[in-house]
């Protein structure tokens, strides 16, 4: 096998290069390994192989040739040491938390998280003898006042879903590592190309790299990324000996993804600041988020720590949950999903389908309203969207 890895490529360049490991043919794709297992030309090697005195792979639920091929790349990507992929990006959250806190420990999270994120803190790891506090991730005075003697894990999210609330990366890092606990970061809404929470003091970061890595609606995968020192010692057995594992097929289409990822990020983004614009400026939205935006609430922390707005937006339309449910009915090219980051514009109604487990006090509490909407852009033309989006909102009053 020979190896592409170099310093110092651009991110264009590691996404199409970084990782690729080469069989003895040669070949210009990616090759796709789908096996469970590999075979030993000796006893002594298979001895050697488990004694980890030789290198080389021993079963795909510990690692496999094409998920190492992305691990890597997602590595050159992000500017970490290590990774470890899962089969999706709750599987990566799951076994980030899981790994970083034990029974009698104490985890603050920021309370704007996706659903089910919410779910593995508040309902998961309390069952486990590791108590939540959630705070508002905004806030730094509350994230210092919820740090307790045992404290030993931070999460959040930024920006968040669906609000696209901004957290301060180094600020919260900081308290962090003055509590002595490690800072897990979902970076899902920001992409690898546009928020960097490893150089921000992030001690973990994760993805859901069914979203914008795939960026075209096949597969679920995930991945969590931080130092060696970290996943050998905390994450490697978890995953040897329960099995979260990517498979080499979703790794391949992952890799295929991670091809053009720089591409499409870079046009969706560009759309969603114009649309952004376009619905500021329509009689029947009554508030528009985006963090490419100067009204944004955090404006200054999105300059500090992002270098794109992303590729979603969050609105209200005036007149609550029955204009938000007419405008969603009106649209044609624009789809209603609740998934984002996809070459197809999605579209959702967090309230009703994303955050509906949340009682109505919590979803106010994080922004979530009647009329509150998530729009994932695509690839489709841009013009083609607006005129989608206006035709839509005529009929929401
Ligand atoms: C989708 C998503 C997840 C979960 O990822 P799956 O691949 O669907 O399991 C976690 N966090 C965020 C922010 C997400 O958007």
């Amino acid at each position: 096998m020979t190896n592409e890895t170099r310093r110092n490529w651009k991110p264009a360049t590691a996404m199409v290069h970084a990782g690729t490991m080469r069989s003895p043919y040669g070949e210009t794709s990616e090759a796709l390994y789908l096996t469970q297992g590999y075979v030993y030309d000796t006893a002594e090697g298979a001895e050697a192989r488990f004694k980890g005195e030789e290198p080389g792979f021993i079963y795909s639920r510990y690692a496999n040739p094409t998920v190492d091929m992305f691990e890597k790349r997602m590595c050159a990507l992000e500017g970490a040491e290590d990774a470890r992929a899962t089969a999706s990006g709750m599987a990566a959250v799951a076994a980030a938390l899981l790994c970083s806190a034990k029974a009698g420990d104490h985890v603050i999270a920021a309370r704007a998280l996706f659903g089910s994120c919410r779910w593995v803190v508040e309902t998961l790891m309390p069952r486990y003898g590791i108590e939540a506090t959630l705070v508002d991730g905004r806030s730094l005075d509350e994230w210092k006042a919820a740090v307790r003697p045992n404290t030993k894990l931070f999460f959040l999210e930024s920006p968040t879903n669906p609000t696209l609330e901004v957290v301060d990366i180094a600020a919260v890092a900081e308290i962090a590592n003055e509590a002595g606990a490690r800072l897990v970061v979902d970076n899902v809404f920001a992409t690898p190309l546009q928020q960097k929470p490893l150089e921000l003091g992030a001690h973990v970061v994760v993805y859901s790299a069914t979203k914008h890595i795939d960026g075209q609606g096949r597969c679920l995968g995930g991945i969590i990324l931080s130092d060696e020192a970290w996943i050998e010692e905390e994450l490697h057995d978890y995953f040897r000996h329960t099995g979260p594992s990517l498979s080499p097929f979703n790794a391949w289409t992952l890799l295929k993804g991670l091809e053009t990822l720089p591409l499409r990020v870079a046009h969706q983004t560009q759309a969603a600041a114009r649309i952004a614009d376009h619905l500021a400026r329509h009689k029947a939205v009554s508030r528009i988020i985006y963090p490419g935006r100067d009204d944004h609430p955090q404006a200054d922390i999105v300059a500090r720590q992002m270098t794109g707005g992303s590729t979603l937006i969050c609105f209200d339309v005036k007149g609550g949950k029955d204009n938000a449910f007419a405008l969603l009915n009106g649209l044609d090219i624009i789809k209603l999903s609740n998934n984002l980051g996809d070459a197809k514009s999605l579209i959702t109604h967090p309230a009703t389908t994303t955050h509906k487990n949340l009682t109505d006090e919590a979803r106010e509490t994080v922004g979530i309203l009647g009329g509150t909407l998530r729009l994932s852009i695509g690839l489709e033309d841009v013009d083609d969207l607006i005129e989608d989006l206006d035709r839509a909102l005529a009929k929401a009053g």
